[in-house]
């Protein structure tokens, strides 16, 4: 049986170079990978020779003996082709890695520096000290290296080893269909190194629980579901990673007295109706104690009057939101005997207003033009 020759296959010149041998392979590689014409033997058999001719192309010394002596030449050289596409990418896993991606780098050069985990503080603040900003105390449990064995958890006097399955790259490379991908070794969860004889203190963890104290500034004015992020306060990073960040949701509890506007505060004050047709000076309760304030005559329900600068100060910057004050105005539901006759007398007093009157006499013309 003759075989086709290696430069036919790959389609170039006989003095191409290592560039355009590379080049030719991958598209034939890549037009004749079994996932992408899967049942198709032809080109299953298409793929293994191209791989093949690549195989010997690629090798100067291969290729030499190739052009002196054809197929003959490499026949001592326990070249049997290849049995399956995983020998393919396993051979020439440059290739494929280059060609999808995987850059060269990330192989080989032990565990990569990992950035710590970000970690969320749920911070409960009454209203008056968001009000008025405080200082908190944060109890945050996370892990620091544990102190018996330096945080390798390896036992004192023993060191971990160099993980076998890998080889201390923490990867191991795995071929999904078409693609070459890079995991995390399941031996040493990408660590690169076993322990043989664990630290009885941590486990083998290298890490122990711990609670950290820290102190947070709140500021004055917060409002709920305000986020503050403390950096470098998180997990701590693995093998020279950075930590992460601490974040801090503050959620502010409401209050009995105010509601909130943004950075302004809103008080319902109820007075009676009569004291608010002929005005009152009322006392209302502010952030810091209680203000007099003036209702003027003729105040409606629903009037806001609005004490400047009383509200809640604008965390950051300088400057108060306002108090609102907000007048309903009630009425009596039981009067007194006396009561009700007075404001009979209120009532008769209102018709014998001239503007009144005036309506009165247009009424009254109007009815007798209807007929009535
Ligand atoms: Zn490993
Ligand atoms: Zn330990």
């Amino acid at each position: 049986m003759t075989k086709a020759d290696y430069y036919e296959i790959l389609g170039v010149p006989r003095d191409a170079g290592e560039d355009a041998i590379k080049k030719a392979y991958r598209q034939l590689a890549f037009k004749f990978h079994p996932d992408r014409n899967p049942g198709d033997a032809e080109a299953e058999s298409k793929f293994k020779e191209a791989a093949e001719a690549y195989e010997v192309l690629r090798d100067p010394q291969k290729r030499a003996r190739y052009d002196r002596f054809g197929h003959q030449g490499l026949g001592d050289t326990g070249f049997g082709g290849f049995s399956n596409p995983e020998d393919i990418f396993s051979t020439f896993s440059d290739i494929f890695g280059e060609f999808f991606g995987f850059s060269q780098g990330a192989r080989g050069r032990g565990p990569r520096p990992q950035a710590g985990n970000d970690l969320r503080y749920d911070l409960r603040v009454a209203f008056r000290d968001a009000a008025k900003g405080m200082e908190a105390a944060l109890k945050i449990p996370r892990n620091v290296p544990c102190h018996e064995c330096e945080g390798s958890g390896a036992a004192p006097g023993t060191r971990p080893e160099t993980c076998r399955q890998c080889g201390g790259a923490g990867q191991v490379h795995q071929s999904q269909g078409f693609f070459r991908i890079a995991v995390t070794c399941p031996v040493c969860r990408g660590e690169g190194v076993v322990v043989p004889n664990p630290c009885p203190r941590c486990k083998g963890k290298g890490a122990l629980p711990d609670v950290r104290e820290l102190k947070v500034r709140i500021p004055a004015g917060v409002d709920d579901g305000s986020r503050l992020r403390l950096r470098g306060e998180g997990e701590p990073g693995q093998h020279g990673g950075p930590p992460g960040d601490l974040y801090v949701i503050i959620h502010v509890e409401e209050d009995k007295t105010f509601r909130r506007q943004g950075q302004d505060l809103v008080y319902s004050l109820e007075i009676g109706m009569v004291q608010a047709a002929l005005g009152e000076k009322v006392q209302v309760p502010t952030l810091d104690g209680e203000e007099t304030m003036e209702i003027p005559k003729g105040t409606q329900s629903g009037e806001v009057f609005s004490l400047r600068g009383k509200g809640l100060p604008h965390p950051g910057r300088s400057g108060h939101g306002d108090l609102l004050v907000e007048v309903i105005v009630t009425t009596p539901k039981s009067l007194s005997k006396k009561q009700e006759e007075l404001l009979r007398e209120f009532l008769r007093a209102e018709e014998d207003k001239p503007m009144k009157k005036v309506k009165n006499f247009f009424k009254k013309a109007k009815d007798a033009a209807m007929g009535s």
